[in-house]
């Protein structure tokens, strides 16, 4: 509980940090963008040379707002709005997103019942948590396989885990992947922590969940086998109020690297 408390903290400021950095950051990146924009009209193509270096330009210009943007959504918490929702509900809303994401041949499998108990959270927050985990699964299935999402009621006794008790709607994320060895999976919600490389992870994904979850009173747990594949499982506790519809299928912010 003590390391939680200090993960949890070490977020929050984190968050607080960044969020006016990236701000800042992004409104830069935009200048540099839209002025190697206008130099490519000036030019005209006429130096290929010259369109090799803006094309570079545009590429590191667009990671970075990939980050900046991922860096903003893990600032924004502050402003989030809990709701009670439906789990079965907001995953159908999503449901063509999360098969986007994930090419052929990679399966995705969802089985969320209707009667899971309703939960109090953000919904846009939830949807990115969600797709955070997903573009993992994908991205730990290079060969392809099966991604599956499954839902539960669980009534936790105290001790079991943890010190959280009572009813809690539960999702597993499970993937037939590359799976971690124990010294990674210990520190996957670690911010910052990736093993993609600086082009292509910001170790922000994960954290944003383990911030997500906790902030909503539930609880993450993780198992991983090397060759085998990793599941996920996030604890949210159940709420009694009846969940609000979900509004028309819309956009989400897709993360970083997607
Ligand atoms: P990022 O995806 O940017 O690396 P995350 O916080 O989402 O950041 O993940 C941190 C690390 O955890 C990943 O770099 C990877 O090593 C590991 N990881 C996360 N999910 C999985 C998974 N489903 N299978 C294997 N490894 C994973």
């Amino acid at each position: 509980a003590h390391e939680q408390l200090a993960q949890v903290q070490k977020m929050d400021a984190i968050g607080q940090l960044t969020g006016g950095v990236a701000h800042d950051f992004n409104n830069l990146l935009m200048v540099i963008g839209g002025q190697a924009e206008l130099l490519r009209t000036r030019l005209g193509g006429a130096d290929p040379r010259a369109t090799r270096s803006l094309d570079a330009i545009e590429t590191a210009t667009r990671r970075g707002r990939d980050l900046t943007r991922h860096l903003l959504s893990f600032a924004r918490r502050q402003h989030l709005q809990p709701l009670p929702i439906s789990l079965s509900d907001r995953i159908r809303g999503i449901e063509e997103l999360f098969r986007a994401s994930l090419p052929a041949p990679v399966a995705l499998m969802i089985d969320v019942p209707s009667f899971i108990w309703p939960v109090e959270v953000d919904p846009s927050e939830f949807e990115i948590a969600l797709l955070n985990m997903i573009v993992n699964a994908r991205d730990a299935l290079p060969d392809g396989g099966v991604v599956s999402i499954t839902g539960e009621n669980v009534t936790l006794r105290e001790g079991e885990i943890q010190d959280l008790s009572g009813d809690f709607a539960t999702l597993t994320i499970r993937d037939s992947g590359t799976g971690m060895p124990p010294d990674i999976r210990e520190r996957v919600f670690e911010p910052f922590f990736t093993t993609k490389g600086v082009n292509k992870g910001t170790g922000l994904g994960l954290s944003q969940v383990y911030g997500f979850v906790h902030q909503a009173g539930g609880h993450i747990s993780v198992t991983s086998e090397l060759g085998k594949g990793t599941s996920f499982t996030i604890y949210l506790p159940r709420v009694q109020a009846t969940p609000v519809a979900p509004s028309e299928p819309r956009e989400v912010d897709a993360p970083a690297g997607l």
